[in-house]
């Protein structure tokens, strides 16, 4: 058997190749202090920024036209060497006499572990994007040719540390077959890239540059997140037969990715997707989403210190609408609580977190944070077309509770001046059987439901979402479930509120027929998801 290492995959194939190790050479600084004059160096400096500006602008013009959210990740380049904050870094320190190289990569190191030390993630992976202005920029000084991906010598799945988002759009596509890198997560822009290209990869493969010195042939399992380093005879032959069948299989689906997804009786049914963060967003819409049905905000407060503050979580808003243009993007207000867990909110421990203060209940109590986040949606809600959602309502009451809260935060931004969508569309999340049964009570205060299958389910059978033991009580098609679910569609339709699913079962083959048959308006799903769902519903 050969080794098999784990990591992150990207996307859903398999490749089988050979190996190209790509090493980058590392630029050697020559020296740290040189003679040169200052304005000599200056004007070096600046010819050089202006030619790599100009070749950022052509990758850009490249493949704007094909793929204009990864082209702009190009023009954010081209910011950072228009940055005054980055090209006066770079002339102080020219000023005290040192060599142009080396004053670049102090002032690029600086720039970088300034990103590398901030909380978040998403800022974090864009250190990645300082180090590849840097070496373009370098590179440009010390006469390098850019690197040897753009014209690989055979057909090879490529493993390298790491791939910057400039190496990944330069790739040979003819003779790629793949890409495993021992750095990056599922949120860098190399990854991104990958998914959107449909260039199969497995990321955050821990060792695979040691391991990889002595292995010609190797396996990639993207779907799995698996490689397989010198396989046997046999081990080609089962993967080569999964390859065609998915390959097969991905041909077909990916004609329904951009197709409405209409039934052979005529009715539409929209296809939107679950997401929880930005990076999600764009990976979204490149799959043939037709609006956000669900943004789970809670996970840009995990794995943090402290709460994201309006203006951050501002932004996050601001540019998923603006992907999304007039399509819907439903923002779920935080749902804390249950399975996710936020320490430094320093939430009382309860014995039953799941029956607990959790989603709308604990925003009702923690009122500040609440409004926060409100404030911040409001503020995006004029770059696009975002929509609220409460999660975890049980009863009018609180939506009643909400709404005025929602209603105090549009006063205060009135008496600021500040614009917004006075009429932005509320709606609830239909988890409870309570609030199930009693729709009719809120509907005339609210736009839209969306049935989170997940809880809902979880609450009907009085079964732990989480509890692998009950795993068997998790039947959604159950007549308790299908009641309510049928409830929840009857009275949205009587009184013409659009209504949805964004749990589980909205992505899940099995369930799409039935949920189609109980007259759901929308399904919003995994954006992974989509073209398969597409296609089932087209052929229902
Ligand atoms: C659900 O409960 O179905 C749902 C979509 O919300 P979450 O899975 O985030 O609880
Ligand atoms: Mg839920």
């Amino acid at each position: 058997m050969g080794i098999v290492l784990k990591g992150i995959g990207i996307g859903n194939k398999i490749s089988i190749g050979k190996v190209f190790l790509y090493n980058k050479e590392k630029i050697e600084f020559s020296q740290e202090k040189d003679e040169l004059p200052f304005e000599i160096k200056i004007r070096q400096l600046e010819e050089s920024i202006e030619d790599v500006r100009r070749e950022l602008e052509e990758l850009y013009k490249s493949i704007k036209e094909t793929f204009p959210r990864e082209a702009e990740i190009f023009l954010f380049h081209k910011g950072i060497l228009e940055d005054e904050y980055v090209i006066e870094k770079i002339k102080s320190y020219l000023a005290e006499g040192y060599s142009l190289v080396y004053s670049i990569e102090r002032a690029f190191n600086e720039i970088k572990s300034e990103f590398e030390g901030m909380e978040q993630e998403l800022f974090r992976e864009r250190a990645k994007d300082i180090e590849d202005v840097e070496e373009r920029l370098l590179k440009k000084i010390l006469n390098i040719n850019t690197s040897s991906l753009s014209s690989l010598p055979y057909p090879c799945i490529v493993v390298a540390k790491d791939l910057t988002p400039s190496d990944t759009a330069n790739l040979d596509f003819i003779n790629l077959l793949g890409f495993v890198t021992e750095e990056g997560s599922i949120t860098s822009h190399t990854a991104i890239l990958a998914q959107v290209f449909n260039i199969p990869a497995v990321v955050g493969v821990r060792g695979i540059i040691d391991q990889v010195k002595k292995a010609e042939e190797i396996i990639i399992d993207s779907g799995e997140g698996l490689v397989i380093l010198n396989p046997t005879e046999e081990e080609k032959h089962f993967y080569s037969i999964k390859k065609d069948e998915k390959d097969k299989i991905s041909r077909e689906l990916i004609k329904f990715r951009d197709l409405p997804a209409i039934t052979s009786k005529g009715r539409r049914i929209k296809v939107f997707a679950n997401i929880g963060s930005e990076k999600e967003a764009e990976i979204a819409i490149n799959m043939g989403a037709e609006g956000i049905g669900l943004f789970r905000t809670e996970f840009i407060f995990l794995d943090r210190n402290d709460p994201p503050s309006e203006e951050e979580q501002f932004r996050i808003y601001k540019r998923v609408a603006e992907i999304f243009k007039d399509k819907p993007v439903i923002i779920r207000t935080l749902d804390i609580g249950g399975d996710k867990e936020i320490p430094y909110l320093k939430l009382e421990k309860e014995k039953n977190p799941f029956l607990g203060v959790r989603g709308l209940r604990l925003c009702l109590l923690e009122r500040e944070l609440f409004k926060v986040q409100l404030r911040a949606i409001l503020r995006a809600s004029v770059f696009g077309n975002i929509w609220i959602m409460y999660p975890m309502v049980a009863i009018k009451e609180e939506v009643e509770e909400a709404n005025k809260i929602l209603e105090e935060v549009k006063q205060e931004f009135e008496n600021e001046g500040k614009t917004f969508v006075r009429n932005i569309k509320v709606g609830i999340m239909v988890e409870i059987p309570s609030i199930a049964l009693s729709l009719e009570e809120v509907i005339d205060i609210i736009d839209f439901v969306s049935i989170g299958s997940n809880d809902l389910i979880q609450y009907t059978f009085a079964a732990d979402r989480t509890n692998e033991k009950l795993r068997y009580l998790y039947i959604p098609n159950h007549r308790a479930v299908v009641s309510l679910i049928k409830n929840v569609v009857d009275v949205c339709h009587k009184f013409g509120k659009e209504v949805g699913v964004c749990g589980e079962i909205a992505g899940d083959e099995e369930y799409v027929p039935l949920l189609v048959d109980l007259g759901v308006d929308e399904l919003s799903m995994a954006p992974s998801k989509i073209p398969v769902i597409k296609k089932k519903i087209i052929e229902l």
